[in-house]
């Protein structure tokens, strides 16, 4: 099993490392065959920044089929499809013991951020911990599998800050975590979820996945609309999934006193705030890092159930080899829709 991984080493380079030696499988891990992975828009930020993320972090959203299981290992089992999921916190450090798991340094986001791994999911074989893998049902589709870590992103910060029952959601950014905030944001009580993004291709989706409105991020008739549906009360919650700083200014005229601005994407642009604003309207600006572990079960039952829907999420599908050319192309122009790569190709 000796293949090639492609990891970001600077800006616009992808680089091919040889891939970890998956022949011998650790006490306590998997080697997984990767279905798909999904190349995320931080992968793409990274590399047209040249701002270096951990290996590791080079391809995170995948599925595939586990081959091969280490000593202790009980699920999954060889032949079971999975999913990555994040890392469970450490349970032993301070702030595990009082209760704080997901500000658990070891866990999720940050232990990807530590983890000693050379290299992602843009590679065949990946061998990783098997308390990370969650199993996937049979109507869950290999596609699927590669949307269950961005889903659950989205999921985690729907969470944190419901729209409550007959509320109204913002969602800015209509990429696969805006279009499963859409979703979700429905699912758990919005009357009205109106998206927001530059694209017409994912405005479009976007009502395909039930938004009432979508628009155009400097269309004037967005304020409009929301009013014209909160009785002029503003948005319950905005969930920010573009990764565009600029929308911690933006969504306040949009939001209702006391209303909540929920940052899901990672902006990393500096942006000038006027808190004055914010206290006015006394609104709470809540940080979503990442998921936790137990919130991937969510995600696969709720795919399994077709209460999360995916049709039309994925675009184009590459092969391994193209990856490089792929990157370039994306680095100039983001594609509407979520591109998968196929590492057998
Ligand atoms: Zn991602
Ligand atoms: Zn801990």
């Amino acid at each position: 099993m000796s293949d090639i991984a492609y990891v970001i080493t600077g800006a616009g380079e992808l680089t091919a490392v040889p891939a970890a030696d998956t022949t011998a499988v650790k006490p306590g891990y998997a080697v997984v065959e990767v279905a798909f992975c999904g190349i995320c828009g931080s992968d793409v930020e990274s590399y047209r920044k040249g701002i270096p993320l951990p290996p590791s972090i080079s391809g995170h959203e995948w599925g595939g089929t586990v081959i091969s299981v280490g000593e202790g290992v009980e699920s999954p089992a060889p032949g079971d499809r999975v999913s990555k999921t994040s890392a469970p916190s450490c349970g032993k450090c301070p702030l595990c013991r009082a209760g704080h798991h997901a500000d658990c340094d070891r866990f999720s986001a940050r232990a990807a951020s530590s983890s000693p791994a050379t290299h992602g999911a843009y590679t065949r074989f990946v061998q990783v911990p098997a308390s990370t893998l969650v199993k996937l049902p049979d109507n869950v589709t290999d596609e699927q599998g590669a949307l269950v870590e961005p889903a659950t992103v989205a999921l985690h910060g729907v969470r944190l800050r419901q729209p409550g029952l007959g509320g109204t959601a913002l969602v800015f950014g209509l990429g696969v975590i805006g279009l499963f905030a859409v979703q979700l944001a429905s699912l758990s009580g919005a009357v009205n979820v109106v998206a927001v993004d530059p694209d017409p291709v994912r405005r479009d989706a976007a009502l395909g996945f039930g938004a009432v409105a979508a628009f155009a991020p400097d269309d004037p008739a967005l304020q409009q609309r929301l009013m014209d549906l909160t009785d002029a009360r503003g948005a319950d919650v905005a969930y920010e999934c573009s990764g565009q700083a600029s929308v911690l200014t933006s969504a306040v005229p949009l939001m209702r006193n006391g209303g909540a601005l929920v940052l899901i994407g990672a902006g990393m642009e500096p942006v000038q705030l006027v808190p004055a604003l914010w206290l006015s309207k006394g609104l709470d600006v809540q940080t979503s890092l990442a998921h936790t572990r137990d919130e991937f079960d969510i995600t696969v039952t709720l795919l399994s159930r077709g209460l999360l829907k995916t049709k039309g999420m994925t675009g184009t599908t590459v092969g391994l080899s193209r990856l490089p050319e792929v990157f370039a192309d994306l680095a100039k122009k983001a594609t509407s829709l979520k591109v998968l790569v196929d590492p057998r190709g």
